[in-house]
């Protein structure tokens, strides 16, 4: 029955009033316990700051005629009789402590919070039973529910991954309606209690000793309904927004690699700590360079005289060229190294362009170069295939 505890918090006695209270006195008492406990004056102290917190909730709801009056009927439906008794006796040995936080999911931060400030009842009733406060649901895990991760993909183009990139990332996620509050009723209306529960969102059933409760149907456990829905949610509270963000991409990023940027995800319910944003890299392919770690590889057609003679060749890098000495007698296959030409990271570190010298076989020849080739096949010493002649000898 721990579930029960959000009953026993005494929005009056947190701000030292009687129930009875005129607004001004409400008024009057909350400036004086937020002056003491502001965390302004109060530096490194979290108990002031909870303290403040408490007293700002209290005061978002007492603070506010219509709430108050929908707290005030809440609280003469459960606070007396045996739901009372069975909520103290239930399940919370050694007292209760006063953490109204504790009813908002622990991180709201009172009249700063948008969503409960200009939210209406259904907040507080929709993070009482959400969270399994319901009779005979699941415990509410302790603090604020943390804003979902989200996921995504970008596709940079080779150049951007090489050099690195800032870009603005569109999002699609649910979020509350920025015209109601999240509440669901049209603006210039407020949800009303509902008439089946009368604002409890359960409905409770006794059946010999037993006493059952189960979420209300007419208001799906909200313990309100919306008599106007707002316009631009049909009453959900919730809508699908577009966030933008610009994302930096290091220089060097890889085809594959999954960027964290932390708490760039969704927001967090009630103040909770907002989700990671993954970010999934494609890195689409360049027509002539391709990505080894942070080289940039290159392949580089090269005649067979020039690999027999030599020759100096300018090839282009990322931004420009460079020119490379191709030895006498390289062979087909040599890769070359143009020396911090690849991915340049921040820190200074670079990688290099690796160039692979491809010799070209000629598939048709003018007469003159046949005759030329013939010539030089006479002066050609055989390849060295003894050590496979030998093998070879043994089959035939
Ligand atoms: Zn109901
Ligand atoms: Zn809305």
């Amino acid at each position: 029955m721990s579930s029960k505890d959000w009953i026993e918090k005494d929005y009056y006695a947190v701000l030292g009033v009687e129930k009875s209270a005129s607004s001004d006195e409400i008024k009057k008492s909350y400036r004086k316990l937020a002056r003491e406990s502001h965390p302004d004056h109060n530096p490194g102290d979290p108990k002031a700051e909870e303290r403040f917190k408490t007293v700002s909730e209290a005061y978002a709801v007492l603070g506010d005629e219509k709430k108050r009056r929908e707290y005030d009927e809440m609280r003469s439906l459960f606070g007396s009789g045996a739901f009372r008794r069975s909520a103290r006796g239930g399940g919370q040995p050694g007292g209760m402590p006063f953490d109204v936080s504790d009813l908002f999911g622990g991180g709201a931060t009172g009249g700063a919070d948008t969503r409960f400030g200009g939210g209406g009842f259904t907040d507080l009733f929709s993070s009482i039973f959400s969270g399994g406060a319901g009779a005979g649901g699941p415990a509410r895990p302790r603090g604020p529910a943390r804003g979902r991760d989200v996921e995504t993909e970008v596709a940079l183009d080779f150049d951007d991954a090489v050099r690195g990139v800032t870009l603005p990332l569109s999002l699609r996620a649910p979020g509350v309606c920025d015209t109601c509050h999240g509440n669901g009723a049209k603006p210039g209306t407020q949800p009303v209690a509902c008439p089946v529960c009368h604002g409890a969102g359960v409905t409770t059933r006794n059946q010999g000793s037993f006493s059952f409760s189960e979420p209300c149907r007419n208001c799906q456990g909200v313990g309100t309904v919306v008599e106007e829905k707002c316009p631009e949610c049909h009453g959900t509270g919730g809508v699908t927004k577009t966030r933008t963000l610009n994302v930096r991409f290091p220089a060097g990023v890889a085809d594959g690699q999954r960027i964290r940027l932390a708490g760039r995800g969704e927001p967090g319910e009630r103040g909770g700590p907002a989700g990671d944003l993954f970010v999934q890299v494609k890195v689409r392919p360049d027509e002539l360079f391709g990505r080894s770690g942070d080289d940039l590889t290159l392949t580089v057609p090269i005649t067979f005289p020039e690999a027999v003679l030599g020759t100096d060749l300018r090839v282009p890098t990322l931004d420009g060229t460079v020119t490379l000495r191709v030895p006498p007698g390289t062979p087909s296959g040599r890769v070359l190294r143009a020396r911090g030409k690849g991915v340049v990271r921040k820190d200074g570190r670079a990688g290099d362009l690796l160039v692979t010298l491809d010799v070209v076989v000629p598939a048709k020849l003018s007469d003159e170069a046949r005759a030329a080739l013939e010539s030089f096949a006479d002066q050609t010493p055989p390849a060295a295939r003894e050590h496979l002649d030998a093998r070879v000898r043994r089959f035939s």
